[in-house]
């Protein structure tokens, strides 16, 4: 089967207004795809519209325009199959206090008609590895553990697909890395993932492919390494022996930014210029160099340049 795990198309959202506050555009027509398979993420800043598009996803909040197919059913049409191939993980996180992670597990089997002898609850315990609070109440998790929970119970009906919205806004760097070696674990048995994030950090690292939404339009989506090497550009950072008068200028110098009184960042194309260039120039405007370093440019270069405000519509 090759069809997409998600296609959404043209999907637009206008939350209401009320008296205190306008109608709002949340979505403007976004479309893409998500490959079966894949670790796929949804990148954007707070406000670009990626809870909006998950709710949706998940029967929460309803669309004002265009469709979604998940695991090829369309979430109107074929809301029953839609529902039992996806599992979503909110972004906020509610619990009954009082119910056990077991008990959890158990009551969200039974709302999905999981029979006994179908369940997982063991098994996802483990593999979330909460095993040894199997019988705690939720109230006494940590956030952590609770956050763990919540993934093991969108997993109950063994959904291909599983949605995270922010699973690590707020979270440790320790339990960070735990959340992604279990997205992996998952992606590996088969699961197609989406997780949203506004750590580019944590999308260079997981995904396969990015999709970058802003102000409520798919601004670029891509495979990670394509996105990352997409513009063939190259940072230089030059100390030199004096303070800056201003930026270095070139045709083949994408940026140029004091970012210390002596220290100048620029940012070049490679198809255009080569690093020992860059510093002639900077030689040339009369600076001695004390020190350079180079790098790559990553997905926060990406990232910045595509949703500079010049390129953001109205
Ligand atoms: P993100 O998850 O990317 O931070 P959201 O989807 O939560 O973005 O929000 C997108 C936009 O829609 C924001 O401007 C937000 O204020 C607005 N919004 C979200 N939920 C509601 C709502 N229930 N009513 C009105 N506006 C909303
Ligand atoms: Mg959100």
């Amino acid at each position: 089967m090759t069809e997409a795990a998600i296609e959404i198309r043209d999907l637009q959202k206008t939350y209401a207004g009320t008296k205190k506050s306008p109608p709002k555009h949340a979505l403007k027509g976004v479309s893409f795809d998500v490959p079966q398979g894949q670790v796929f993420g949804l990148l954007g800043p707070n406000g670009a519209g990626k809870s909006t598009l998950i709710n949706i996803m998940a029967g929460l909040v309803n669309k004002t325009g265009g469709s979604v197919k998940i695991w090829g059913h369309d979430i109107d049409a074929d809301h029953r199959n839609a529902k039992l191939n996806i599992g979503i993980v909110p972004q906020e996180i509610v619990f009954d206090p009082f119910f056990t992670p077991f008990e959890v597990l158990e009551n969200q089997s039974g709302m999905y008609g999981v029979a006994k002898a179908l369940r997982r609850s063991e098994e996802l315990l483990k593999a979330v590895r909460l095993e040894d609070k199997r019988d705690a109440y939720a109230r006494t998790l940590s956030g952590g553990m609770k956050r763990r929970l919540l993934i093991a119970k969108a997993m109950v009906h063994s959904p291909p697909i599983l949605v995270l919205d922010e699973p690590t806004a707020g979270v440790d760097v320790e339990l960070r890395k735990q959340l992604w070696e279990l997205v992996s674990e998952l992606n590996a048995e088969g699961v197609t993932v989406v997780l949203t994030t506004h750590y580019l950090e944590e999308a260079e690292e997981l995904c396969e492919r990015i999709a970058i939404i802003n102000h409520g339009e798919c601004i670029a989506n891509k495979p990670t390494r394509e996105l990352v090497g997409m513009m063939g550009e190259k940072i230089v950072r030059v100390s030199v022996d004096k303070d800056l008068a201003g930026p270095i200028i070139d045709e083949c110098i994408v940026r140029s930014e004091v970012v210390e009184p002596r220290v100048l960042e620029m940012t070049y194309d490679k198809g255009c210029t080569s690093a020992g260039q860059v510093l002639a120039k900077v030689q040339e405007h009369g600076y001695a160099i004390e020190d350079v370093t180079t790098r790559e440019a990553d997905l926060e270069d990406v990232f910045v340049q595509l949703t500079a405000p010049s390129e953001v519509s109205a």
